[in-house]
């Protein structure tokens, strides 16, 4: 019989769960069991990487053998019915009191479902989201674990001893119950979504505007990169556009072909929304815009419709792209606005305690839209915890209103001079929408009360209404 040798256990090992697994062995006082469905994938872990000391397992009944209790395994495969079928065999094997962990990118609702179902059998399920790709895994990733409290007091210390670790504190964070976590990961990939068109808008925009290479346009990211909008996604865009092609010996971004895909993540973040009537318009043009790019019939189609008929040149260059970076911040405001009002009536609707400053603050390193930024995001929910939209907190507050004007006249040049700005025109209007003293809903509530009697509410009077319209029958 196998001895029960291992603390923790990791299910799956394509390079998410090798490099978790070997993230976790690095770490004083792990002994970590491995598994995957393929023996040559296990078998190529362990003969590349001895040093880590893995116990590794051809059958699943050896591998839970090798786990001590109570049995913790980190589940790394791919999402959907390749995650049922890993959580049945587990579950069967597990006993009350164990763990399983989903470190996979599973859909929350999935998460709630899941977590229920083997909590009636007695069994911990934690659904965590890990961000930071494979090299967050290996050296330390963002980890949003939800599940019960309880497992947490076994897996915190487990978590926090492999996570990413931002200004002395680990990123990782019990987020809340069941699929809080798999939750709060899907909104953190749809502010990515958003930060990265944000980001291509910027870019396009000065390119067409200036003239400047992609080379040059590389400097400008690198010098943003040492104000407010530092962060990892502006530092790697720098590298993209200084990439050259070793084919071609061209920019490589003028050689990939400009069509974006998605995993959908983004999309799930976008429905949840839809279902949550919060509008997280930066999100969705980001989501719509990768949708565009990947229409090639469509836009070869359209590509004869004409466009403005002046040629659009900038007088000051200097000066737009300060515009640009103005734009560009305070559209990232209205994104990461838009993310945690979606997280505010997530937690309201799925009965979640979340600390919106602590999301901030585990976001701060090893994930993808890791950023300075984030600090002012738990600074704000700090001095008022019940903030109804971030962007109205003081720090937003003085850059939105530093930054409007510019951003007007970068949304203004834009679509004079024919180039798409979704995201950030989007978010513009998202802005003015909000700070409006009257909005024309007022009209479309008499359209509804005109074809569908569906009433209305009047500004003077409390009270519901309705009006015989002439043209009513
Ligand atoms: P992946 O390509 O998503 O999945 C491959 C792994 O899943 C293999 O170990 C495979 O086993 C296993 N698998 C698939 N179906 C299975 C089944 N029915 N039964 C048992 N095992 C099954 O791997 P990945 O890219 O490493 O990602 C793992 C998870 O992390 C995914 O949920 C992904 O969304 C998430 N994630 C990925 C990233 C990233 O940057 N890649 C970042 C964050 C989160 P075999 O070897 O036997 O085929």
């Amino acid at each position: 019989a196998t001895a029960a040798t291992a603390n923790i256990g990791v299910v799956g090992l394509a390079v998410m769960g090798s490099n978790l697994a070997r993230n976790l062995a690095s770490r004083e006082g792990n002994t970590v069991a491995v598994f995957n469905r393929t023996w040559s994938k296990t078998e190529t872990l362990i003969t590349e990487h001895p040093e880590a000391g893995f116990v590794a397992s051809e059958e699943i009944d050896d591998f839970v053998a090798s786990l001590q209790q109570p049995r913790t395994a980190i589940i790394m495969v791919k999402a959907g019915a390749g995650t049922d079928a890993v959580i049945n065999e587990l579950a069967d094997r597990f006993e009350p009191g164990d763990i399983i962990v989903d470190g996979g990118n599973a859909l929350f609702t999935d998460t709630i479902r899941r977590e229920k179902a083997l909590r009636e059998r007695g069994l911990n399920f934690v659904g965590a989201g890990i961000s930071g790709g494979e090299e967050g895994a290996l050296l330390g990733p963002s980890i949003m674990p939800g599940g019960s409290a309880q497992a947490w007091e076994t897996l915190g210390p487990i978590l926090k001893s492999i996570a990413a670790v931002a200004e002395g504190e680990p990123c990782v964070t019990h987020i809340g119950t069941d699929g809080a976590g798999h939750f709060v990961k899907m909104i953190h990939n749809g502010i990515e979504y958003a930060d990265m068109q944000l980001i291509a808008e910027a870019y396009d925009l000065i390119r067409r505007g200036t003239g400047k290479s992609p080379a040059e346009i590389a400097e400008v990211f690198a010098e943003w990169n040492r104000g407010e909008l530092e962060s990892y996604l502006i530092e790697i865009t720098a590298e993209v556009l200084r990439q050259v092609d070793a084919e071609t010996g061209k920019p490589l971004v003028d050689v990939i072909l400009d069509q974006a895909g998605a995993k959908g993540t983004g999309a799930w973040t976008v429905k949840s929304a839809l279902d949550l009537g919060i509008p997280v318009s930066g999100i969705a043009e980001a989501v719509f815009a990768r949708s565009l790019s990947s229409k090639p019939a469509q836009r070869a189609a359209a590509s004869d419709l004409p466009g403005p008929a002046e040629a659009w040149t900038v007088d000051d260059a200097d000066a737009f792209i300060e515009d640009v970076r103005k734009a560009l911040f305070a559209s990232k405001i209205v994104a990461y606005s838009q993310g945690f009002d979606e997280i505010v009536a997530g937690a309201e609707e799925y009965g979640w305690d979340i600390h919106k400053g602590e999301v901030a603050k585990i976001w701060r390193g090893g994930c993808i839209i890791r950023a300075q930024f984030l600090n002012r995001i738990t600074d704000a929910y700090a001095a008022d915890p019940g903030l109804v939209a971030l962007l109205t907190a003081p720090y937003f507050r003085d850059a939105l209103t530093e930054s409007q004007e510019a951003w007007r006249r970068v949304v203004v040049a834009a679509a004079q001079a024919g180039i798409p700005s979704p995201a950030f025109s989007s978010s513009l209007a998202y802005y003015d929408g909000l700070r409006a003293d009257r909005l024309p809903a007022a009209l479309v509530q008499g359209q509804r009360d005109f074809f569908g009697a569906h009433t209305y509410q009047r500004v003077d009077k409390d009270g519901i209404f309705h009006t015989l319209w002439s043209g009513d029958r």
